[in-house]
């Protein structure tokens, strides 16, 4: 069906012809999202580490490409992005975390948590810009977190991160308004993820708590749906914001966290 701009809703693969890079998706959410918007006809170039032959696996399913860069290097993510060439699509989602109080924070991980989680979607972002702006349409998406819009105790560094990735996505909004580039936040609260799993134990020593403790009454607790995010339904929203339909989506920060930053 046509509607009166022209947009064909819902009938075809949205996403075919496009070129879609998702950084740390050989894991969790970004895995997700690749796999989404394959689902979708985009082609797909995957960033993260893993065993080769699990990537092997990945790629063969997605008929994608990977590129291993460790975005803790901006000279690692030049490469990749001079690789990679012109982008359609673009998610930053590729992110870690550190579990400890700010006066016990090892400060080599605030500097790595920041660098991975802010500094390398800088480098992509700038990056990609000029051929999308070419083209006059693209797409960048910022894998935030509920922790871009409130915060928790003893994750400094995620916290500042996030929050700085969210105003970080405003000013790319507002820079490329008139461009046909659209730059989002998504921010997940808790997603049942390798990343999440990860987390339990230094909670568990942080707080004193057990880890059915850690999942229910600190998980769990901020979220009034009692229910993990599942990583399919942040997949299904990033192929929303690639859609046509979405070219005024610009500038904005979706949260998807069973209604956690409601409260
Ligand atoms: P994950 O640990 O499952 O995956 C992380 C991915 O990043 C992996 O592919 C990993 O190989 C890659 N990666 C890690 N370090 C890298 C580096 N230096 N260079 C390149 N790639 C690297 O994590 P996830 O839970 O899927 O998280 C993905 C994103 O979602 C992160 O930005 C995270 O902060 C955000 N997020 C997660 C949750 C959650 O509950 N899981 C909630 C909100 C936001």
């Amino acid at each position: 069906m046509k509607c009166s701009r022209g947009y064909v809703l819902s009938q075809s693969k949205g996403l075919e012809g496009k070129r879609a890079l998702i950084t740390g998706s050989t894991s969790g959410i970004g895995l997700a999202i690749a796999r989404a918007m394959r689902a979708e006809g985009a082609e797909i170039v995957l960033n993260g580490f893993g065993d080769a032959d699990e990537i092997t696996a990945l790629t063969d399913e997605l008929g994608a490409t990977h590129n291993g860069a460790n975005l803790l290097d901006p000279a690692a993510i030049e490469a990749m992005m001079a690789e990679v060439g012109p982008l359609d699509i673009l998610v930053n989602n590729a992110g870690m975390q550190h579990v400890a109080p700010v006066d016990e924070f090892p400060t080599d991980k605030w500097d790595a948590i920041i660098a991975l989680n802010l500094t390398a979607p800088f480098h992509t972002t700038r990056l990609a810009v000029p051929a999308m702006k070419e083209k006059g349409w693209g797409r960048i998406i910022n894998t935030a977190s509920a922790h871009s819009l409130t915060a928790s105790p003893f994750k400094s560094a995620y916290n500042a991160s996030k929050h700085g990735i969210a105003g970080f996505t405003k000013t790319v909004a507002l820079e490329l308004a008139q461009t046909g580039v659209t730059a989002n936040c998504i921010s997940p609260g808790y997603v049942w993820t390798p990343l999440i799993e990860g987390q339990i134990p230094d909670t568990m020593e942080a707080r004193g708590l057990s880890r059915d403790e850690v999942i229910n009454d600190v998980l769990l607790a901020k979220q009034p749906t009692k229910k993990f995010v599942q990583p399919d339904e942040v997949g299904a929203l990033a192929v929303f914001l690639c859609r046509e339909e979405a070219g005024n989506v610009t500038g904005a920060n979706w949260s998807i966290d069973g209604g956690w930053t409601a409260e």
